[in-house]
């Protein structure tokens, strides 16, 4: 496809929201007969799902201690439910299962989930959440554990193929994706604000409104939309914080153990919700029994046929190198400065083992090889989703993403100067104005 001189819509990524927003938006242009997909163009540099969409664990969940982060979940669990197999995205429901520093925490979000109607039952006590998990995995072992939010809504989907679907759906309403052609750069107006044309590697495309939904790579966006590199932040006490980093990276350590996903199945002989737990009971090598830590850790796991085993994850770690410096190219798989090694390999499946003796002595089957991927994040750790520079909509998830595949029809209604409530709350104004999220006592920066 020959780079368009000129287009109404152009959205930078090829990942959940670029494409989720390009699919809602050609719809609602036409059901509102204001045009159709045909105004509609995707620059992606690599390739369709190239970006975190194609390296995600893929689960869907609510499990937000924030309000506003689990309304807007619900809403994307909803586009989910609305066509699983096309999404290829499996409502299996979500566990978390958690020791007693943060039973308040998912007791309130229990609450919050029963007063917005999302389905979940919590219980709450040491044997009674032991017996719920026996009654589900009758090889159930991990100790520590004080309480128990089974969401029944939720799951997970096999990354790269939800995120072609969504290609093919906007496909056929007429949008126009563009690969292997990077931007490079912006065009501003003369005496406004607004980008009037982006530059690419291919040549330069005007346009009336631009999306952004470039994940890990916003920092780039970011500095060529000459937005601010340091900011102040209000906090909780009223107290300015100025000269703030605007960015940083965590890398996500995840892998895979390769055994038959069917080894999960529940003792009803279903396949099993995802597992996230969290716990302050110390966790010993499953090799040679040595302490791992005896500090708050979590891991999260599912069985899944698309990664051919038992997969999941850890806690991330904060990348100390400033943002401007952090090589996020090579990504994924791709690169060899961010990804998982073998501390993780050990703690993780010394971890699967610790929950269910079905994994003892199995440490020896995960997966060698690359995996794991960085994420860009806000000074809060939740995402921005608001209108710069009088046309440009930024998607800066902080790596909460991609289950939010609702984000793109919210901000597609807002292109169309509809606002949402759900995006309300992740406006770039909350950081001087101190409307922060509340934090919880999770060991994981995005709970
Ligand atoms: C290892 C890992 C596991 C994760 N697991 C989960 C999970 O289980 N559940 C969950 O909800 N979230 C998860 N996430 C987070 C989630 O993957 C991201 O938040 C989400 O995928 C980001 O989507 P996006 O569309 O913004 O970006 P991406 O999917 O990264 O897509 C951005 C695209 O923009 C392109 N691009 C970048 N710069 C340019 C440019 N200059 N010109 C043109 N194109 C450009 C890139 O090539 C890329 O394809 C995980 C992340 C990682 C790294």
């Amino acid at each position: 496809m020959s780079v368009p001189e000129k287009v109404n819509y152009l959205i930078i990524g090829a990942g959940i929201h670029g494409l989720s927003t390009a699919w809602h938006l050609a719809k609602l242009l036409k059901s509102k007969g204001k045009g159709d997909g045909s105004q509609i163009l995707v620059i992606e540099k690599n390739a369709i799902a190239s970006g975190a969409s194609g390296v995600a664990c893929g689960v869907v969940r609510n499990n937000y201690y924030q309000p506003a982060m689990r309304e807007l979940m619900a809403h994307s669990v909803e586009i989910w439910d609305s066509d699983p197999e096309t999404f290829h995205y499996h409502p299996v429901g979500y566990m978390q299962i958690s020791p007693k520093i943060m039973d308040e925490d998912i007791s309130s979000i229990y609450e919050q989930q029963k007063s917005i109607g999302y389905d979940s039952v919590f219980i709450h006590g040491e044997k009674e959440s032991f017996d719920y998990m026996k009654n589900i995995f009758n090889d159930w072992q991990a100790q520590g554990i004080t309480s128990v939010l089974h969401e029944k809504k939720g799951g997970y989907a096999n990354n790269t193929s939800s995120i072609y679907a969504l290609a093919n759906k906007a496909e056929n309403e007429g949008v126009r994706i563009l690969t292997g052609t990077k931007v490079l750069g912006f065009k501003f107006g003369n005496g406004s604000d607004a980008v009037t044309a982006v530059e690419t590697d291919k040549g330069e495309i005007k346009c009336d409104q631009v999306i952004v939904g470039v994940g890990p790579w916003l920092r780039d966006i970011w500095n060529m939309l000459e937005l601010p590199k340091k900011i102040s932040i209000k906090d909780d006490k009223g107290k300015m914080h100025d000269n703030f980093p605007m960015w940083k990276y965590w890398f996500l350590t995840e892998g895979v153990l390769t055994v038959d996903p069917n080894m999960q199945i529940t003792n009803d002989g279903k396949m099993p919700p995802v597992i996230h737990i969290d716990t302050d009971a110390p966790l010993y090598s499953d090799e040679d029994k040595s302490l791992i830590t005896d500090k708050l850790w979590g891991i999260y796991y599912k069985p899944d046929f698309h990664f051919n085993g038992i997969q999941g994850g850890s806690s991330p770690y904060k990348v100390d190198t400033p943002a401007d410096n952090v090589n996020v190219d090579p990504y994924g798989p791709d690169s060899s400065e961010y990804v998982v090694g073998s501390d993780f390999a050990h703690m993780w499946s010394s971890a699967l083992a610790f929950c269910q003796k079905r994994f003892e002595g199995k440490s020896h089957l995960y997966k060698k090889g690359s995996t794991g991927g960085l994420g860009c994040f806000t000074p809060d750790n939740f995402p921005i989703f608001d209108k710069f520079r009088e046309n440009v909509h930024i998607i800066a998830d902080s790596n909460h993403g991609y289950k939010m595949i609702g984000v793109g029809k919210l901000v597609a209604s807002e292109i169309l100067g509809e606002n949402s409530k759900l995006l309300e709350p992740f406006r770039f104004s909350r950081f001087k104005e101190g409307k922060l999220h509340p934090i919880s006592n999770s060991p994981f920066p995005w709970s």
